[in-house]
């Protein structure tokens, strides 16, 4: 998913267009300022637990911030009469500020509500303190991060305006953007996709870099959409940079500012929860900074090495190969006994015996003989195939010539009862390595 809001900037930031003169205090950290006097009382209530994940961290542990039952979208959704603005649907927008994380999210937020595709953002771009931050923002990340001569894809790239800047560096502009602004994109010489970017394009882009500004907090799902993309991208044997950029909540929290919670923004990130977000996906966080007079967030990151990806890709892949060929050879070998006129029995009849019993569909027709070692499954009925449980002694009166043990992790425990304790001779076998195997002293279980 992607939306069409790059180069947006909150209109609060766009009316007053602060100008960024000198280095802005440091924003006070959250956890200095929790143990300089905690109300303790407030503190020793029960945790917060609720139905609603965090959109950064998944933790269901949050604090209510603020709830407003009718509030008008303000981003997307500008009325062009006095009757349409009034009759404006009001939404539920219920803020609620992680436990964990410190991330600030809307619980009851409704993605169908937000007409992206129609849509034009009317955000206020222009500006020069925030053109100049952009222009700045540029040759600082192409100068850092080496962004000369590559394949750059913007997530959300609506009108190209960033894209425009990086492509003066000789690099590659890809964008995508599902609204209206795709095709100004197109006409300022960007590639643009009018579409919703997913992580399986990169598999035909090959992205050195991925930009993604002022969409992310407008995601539903977050967390999701990064996670997508850093599965991809190590499916896809890519490592690009990520360069990321939000609002910042911090210092309206720090000032109790509410007019900052649009509806449309249904994120609004700390610097420590878009971290994490980015960390949980799956991403390695180079660079988090408050910037803007501490408004906006930018980070950069790479995505995680996956070596237990890959490996679970090669092992899930050669195991669900495996599965219809062991069945076939398991099957060929009861059968073949059963040519042969040999007398077989089943130990184990629940659990994984039950499992492998099914799994191979060894009907009573196939073996009719089912043992098992706990006294009180005798008398009960192998779930689905219908053979009956027997005790042991069901084996001295009616013999058998080979005893398949169902269950390996007792296969020797199992093999010792059928030895010593109820004295037989029969020939053991287990389910071993895909096939049905002799079970010997050297045989490793
Ligand atoms: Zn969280």
């Amino acid at each position: 998913m992607t939306l069409p809001d790059t180069d947006a900037v909150h209109p609060a930031q766009a009316d007053q267009a602060p100008v960024v003169q000198e280095p802005a205090a440091p924003l006070p950290n959250l956890e200095i300022r929790a143990n300089a006097g905690p109300d303790l009382a407030q503190l020793m209530a029960p945790p917060p637990r609720t139905d609603d994940a965090c959109l950064a961290c998944k933790s269901v542990y949050n604090y209510p911030i603020a709830r407003w039952d009718k509030m008008p979208l303000s981003v997307l959704g500008l009325p062009r009469s006095e009757r349409e603005a009034r009759h404006m649907r009001g939404l539920v927008m219920d803020v609620r500020q992680c436990a964990t994380c410190s991330h600030v999210f809307h619980s009851d937020f409704n993605y169908d509500h937000i007409p992206y595709r129609t849509g034009s953002n009317l955000v206020y771009n222009d500006g020069s303190s925030w053109r100049q931050y952009h222009d700045d923002l540029v040759e600082e990340w192409v100068r850092d991060y080496n962004l000369v001569g590559k394949r750059v894809v913007e997530i959300g790239c609506g009108e190209g305006l960033f894209l425009e800047r990086l492509a003066k560096h000789g690099n590659h502009c890809i964008g995508f953007e599902p609204g209206p602004d795709a095709e100004r994109a197109a006409a300022r010489g960007i590639e643009a996709y009018a579409e919703y970017f997913q992580g399986s394009r990169l598999f035909d882009l090959r992205a050195d870099a991925l930009v993604c500004r002022h969409v992310i907090e407008h995601l539903a799902n977050p967390l999701d959409f990064l996670e997508d993309i850093a599965i991809a991208c190590c499916e896809a044997d890519l490592s690009p940079l990520f360069f990321a950029e939000v609002p910042l909540i911090e210092k309206a929290m720090e000032q109790n500012r509410i007019n900052d919670f649009l509806y449309e923004h249904v994120s609004n990130f700390t610097r420590n929860s878009f971290r994490t977000m980015f960390e949980r996906a799956g991403f390695d966080v180079l660079d988090v900074q408050a910037r803007f007079d501490d408004e906006v967030v930018t980070l950069v990151a790479k995505p995680t090495p996956k070596p237990l990806q890959r490996a679970v890709r090669l092992k899930a892949t050669s195991f669900q190969k495996s599965v219809q060929r062991q069945i076939e050879r398991v099957r060929t070998t009861l059968l073949a006994w059963q040519e042969a006129g040999l007398k077989v029995a089943l130990w184990g009849g629940t659990g994984k015996g039950a499992a492998l019993i099914n799994m191979f569909s060894i009907d009573s027709g196939l073996v009719s003989t089912v043992i098992d070692s706990d006294p009180r499954k005798a008398g009960g009925f192998v779930p689905g195939t219908g053979q009956a449980i027997r005790t042991p002694d069901h084996l001295r009166v009616n013999q058998v010539d080979r005893i398949l043990i169902c269950t390996n992790w007792r296969a020797r425990d199992i093999e010792r009862e059928i030895r010593d304790v109820h004295g037989f001779d029969t020939d053991l076998y287990v389910y071993l390595e895909e096939s049905i195997q002799e079970l010997g002293p050297e045989t490793r279980l």
